[in-house]
């Protein structure tokens, strides 16, 4: 979805200046829509874009890849699905380290634990 600015540059009509009416009432209230409470963030994994409260944000500490629970450390972070799909390919890929700026091998123990541990049963997905 792409939002586009709300002025138009250049006025409607330049063909028929007769036609220029001395009534110009301002319809100024009209409603915008407003898509800022929910914002979109892009999955390292699957490259799907979800809102970002449905992803996990990571970031890496010291060559670590960190799950960021609250969203609320510093650096760079990485948004991905919270399943072992969306982060497998994203490691596979190596979407991570391109993501988080970091060079070299990361450590990938604390987010797979964290994947393990979370007991998410993916039933419902095909
Ligand atoms: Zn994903």
């Amino acid at each position: 979805m792409r939002v586009l600015p709300p002025s138009s540059p250049g006025p409607r009509s330049t063909f028929s200046p007769t036609v220029f009416s001395k009534r110009v009432r301002r319809r100024g209230a009209r409603p915008v829509a407003r898509c800022t409470m929910n914002p979109v963030r892009m999955c390292v994994g699957c490259r799907t874009r979800a809102p970002r409260s449905t992803l996990l944000r990571v970031v890496a500490v010291e060559a670590n890849i960190i799950p960021d629970e609250r969203a609320t450390m510093p650096g760079r972070g990485a948004w991905v699905h919270e399943t072992h799909k969306c982060v497998d390919a994203a490691l596979r890929r190596r979407a991570f380290v391109r993501a988080l700026r970091v060079s070299g091998p990361l450590d990938t123990q604390t987010i797979e634990k964290r994947l393990n541990g979370y007991g998410q049963e993916v039933n419902g997905s095909k």
